[in-house]
């Protein structure tokens, strides 16, 4: 089984670099034990998000460091990950559903709870910024399918063959030896959330994903599920969820990961009790991943997730961008 880091990058308004480690824990299940501690360490502005994803905090922190509003910046960071065609799990290039066809999930939230989401949106590169204009040119929070995509196209995005050759290959070589079931692989999905932090103190996230693998035609996940795959509070903090989405909506994963953190637990804490709900009503289950990460209001952050096996912690309190190896990746 591979190991992945989680909450892999951290942008901090700092002057120039701060150096400091990313700690990145790891422990085996059995024994339960995740070792380090979370940030408790204030900073503004920040943005983190899920998994390797550093050339969009590097983006978002360009937005911040520049006086932008965390709104643009978790817009902008998720958009550098639906543009890289490379990364299979989140817009161009991302993985299609068992017929063969790319269908995008994304939400955005702001400071004051306005909200956007597009679900099963196919043809178009960033879901996240059509969530945006669904938030800010509609009177409505939901924008699905074959709507989705009308909408887009009349708010001037371009339509765009989102299956890449290289996952048409995998899709076809996948076919070949599925029994065409929706696999539920943990390495098969990773989504982006991203959260931030601005000058001002005010939080914004964003969350964009082409879903689980190989999924069942019209599936839709946590991800642009407002309160599930996302939540901005901007009195208390924010949180976003990667892993297996149903789980995620049976729990309503990051309104929890919130109201936690209203209640006193550090986001850090917060993440750890989420996960650990979701593991307690699925003891039996061997097949699954569910992360959390979070960030509050005072720019404290933390992250957990647990896949089989292992549970992990991560966090990052370093300057500018961080990008931790596979060293950081233990049993
Ligand atoms: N949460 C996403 C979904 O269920 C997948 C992921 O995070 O990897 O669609």
């Amino acid at each position: 089984m591979q190991r992945r880091n989680f909450l892999k990058n951290s942008s901090v308004a700092a002057a120039g670099l701060i150096s400091a480690p990313l700690i990145t824990s790891c422990a085996n299940e059995t024994s339960s034990k995740a070792e380090t501690t979370h940030s408790t360490k204030v900073i503004r502005p920040i943005a983190i998000c899920t998994w390797n994803f550093k050339n969009a905090t590097a983006k978002a922190w360009e937005v911040l460091s520049e006086g932008g509003s965390s709104l643009d910046a978790v817009q902008q960071g998720g958009m550098v990950e639906e543009a890289d065609v490379t990364n299979k799990t989140v817009g161009v290039g991302g993985r299609p559903d068992r017929d063969g066809n790319v269908t995008l999930d994304a939400c955005i939230m702001d400071k004051d709870g306005n909200c956007g989401a597009v679900l099963c949106m196919q043809n178009i590169a960033s879901p996240v910024s059509v969530a945006r204009k669904v938030m800010e040119d509609t009177p409505h929070v939901m924008l699905a399918g074959k709507g989705a995509e009308k909408f887009a196209y009349e708010k001037g995005f371009e339509k765009t063959n989102l299956l890449t050759e290289q996952s048409k290959k995998e899709w076809l070589e996948w076919k070949k030896t599925s029994k065409y079931k929706p696999i539920i692989n943990i390495e098969n999905h990773d989504t982006i959330g991203i959260l931030a932090i601005d000058k001002n103190g005010d939080l914004s996230g964003a969350c964009t994903t082409s879903g689980m693998s190989y999924k069942y035609a019209g599936r839709v996940g946590d991800s642009p599920i407002i309160g599930a795959g996302l939540f901005v509070d901007n009195e208390i903090g924010a949180a976003t969820a990667t892993g297996v989405g149903e789980e995620v909506v049976r729990t309503v994963g990051s309104f929890l990961i919130v109201e936690l953190m209203r209640q006193g637990k550090s986001p850090q804490e917060a993440c750890e009790e989420g996960v650990k709900r979701i593991m307690a009503k699925n003891k039996d289950r061997t097949d699954f991943q569910i992360g959390f990460i979070a960030i509050n209001k005072k720019g404290e952050t933390g992250g957990y997730c647990i896949q089989p096996g292992f549970s992990y912690r991560t966090y990052s309190e370093e300057g500018h961008i961080n990008t931790p190896s596979d060293s950081y990746l233990k049993a």
